[in-house]
């Protein structure tokens, strides 16, 4: 975390964009909306809802996603800006929830439309609702459905490109895949890869989601710590962040890495470690776009078709990165950062 002193040297270094605070006494709402960019429209990007150890956290969090959602949008050619908000959960329980969410759409109110919210860690469809009350800025409310459905197919379209990439192959058939978190993500895209004849090998903290997994998709479990040192064909993290570390990268066995997870990286040279590895990555902020479009693309009322057909152009954008990255001896992952950056000046 930057000095609080440093917040704004580091917020101009991101190329920040906005922050706006709201303190509400009465609801004991605390809460951020960082706004990176605004050029390709309105900020779109999901609201957390955690406990912080203290604000100048809240405040980092905030503006490393909302920076991150200005590439998600950029690269998945969707018209919004990169923008998220972060509630601070206060110590005791609030007493009015309904209050509480009117006091925070309020806020996006404010914000006139340069802000849009969605569901994140922390906050549900739930939440959503309350806030569709107050506010017109919000997607993924009940109405709008699970966007790990989404999410979960915009990976299976990730892991087609790699495999036709890397294998030369046109189908999964036959390919161990290993799957990092069978949660709403994980499971759904376990069961895609089960129907399409891959042979799956998965982990989970949790042992009822491995073993819905066993049960469904004759998958092998592993315990959650080893997960990423099987050899398979394709390494799907869909639990956590920073997985692809300078401790496990020297353990990996698979030549493809493609999940859901955000911010699978823990530092931008895990990215050249990897390349330099010859093992291809598809950067998350491309693969794990699939809920955003979603989101978006409800918000504006596209069909279920619509919706589909810009999911499934995941694939030809991973194809594009990898393209480059072999042709220009670079990480994907710097590729797909200089790809968003030309969508934001050019398109
Ligand atoms: P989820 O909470 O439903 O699933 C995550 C799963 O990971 C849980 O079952 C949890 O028990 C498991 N897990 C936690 N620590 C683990 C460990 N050390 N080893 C193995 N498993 C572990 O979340 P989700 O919605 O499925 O999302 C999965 C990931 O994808 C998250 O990182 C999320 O931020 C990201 N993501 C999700 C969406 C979406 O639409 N849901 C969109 C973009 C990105």
């Amino acid at each position: 975390m930057p000095h609080r002193r440093e917040i704004f040297k580091h917020a101009e270094k991101l190329g920040f964009g906005e922050l706006h605070f709201k303190i509400d006494h009465d609801t004991q709402l605390f809460a951020i909306i960082a706004i990176h960019n605004l050029k390709r429209g309105p900020a779109l990007g999901g609201c957390r809802w955690r406990d912080y150890d203290n604000t100048g956290d809240a405040i980092y969090d905030a503006l490393r996603l909302a920076r991150g959602m200005t590439f998600k949008s950029a690269i998945s050619h969707l018209p919004h800006g990169g923008g998220k908000a972060v509630i601070l959960r206060p110590k005791k329980p609030i007493e009015d929830k309904e209050k509480y969410f009117q006091s925070f759409a309020e806020f996006i109110n404010e914000l006139n439309g340069t802000y849009i919210t969605a569901a994140d860690s922390g906050t549900t469809v739930e939440e959503m609702d309350i806030i569709s009350k107050y506010t017109k800025y919000v997607t993924s409310t009940s109405k709008i459905g699970n966007p790990a459905i989404y999410t979960a197919h915009g990976v299976l379209r990730g892991i087609q490109a790699a495999v036709k990439f890397k294998l030369k192959k046109d189908s999964l058939k036959g390919l161990h895949i290993t799957i990092q978190g069978v949660g709403q993500v994980g499971y759904l895209l376990a069961k895609s890869c089960h129907e399409l004849g891959a042979t799956l090998t998965v982990s989970d903290i949790t042992p009822e989601l491995t073993e819905r997994c066993k049960k469904e998709f004759n998958a092998t479990v592993v315990p959650a710590n080893k997960i990423h040192a099987i050899k398979s064909d394709v390494y799907a993290p869909c639990a956590l962040g920073a997985i692809l570390n300078h401790n496990t990268i020297s353990d990996l066995q698979s030549p493809i890495i493609v999940g859901s997870a955000n911010n699978q990286l823990a530092e931008m040279s895990d990215g050249h470690l990897l390349h330099r590895l010859g093992i291809l990555y598809a950067p998350d902020f491309v693969a794990n776009a699939g809920g955003v479009i979603q989101a978006s693309a409800k918000y504006y009322q596209d069909s279920e078709g619509q919706i589909i057909h810009k999911i499934d152009g995941i694939y030809d954008t991973l194809m594009t990165i990898f393209e480059r990255s072999e042709k220009t001896h670079k990480s994907t992952s710097d590729i797909a950062d200089e790809l968003a950056l030309e969508i934001l000046e050019h398109e």
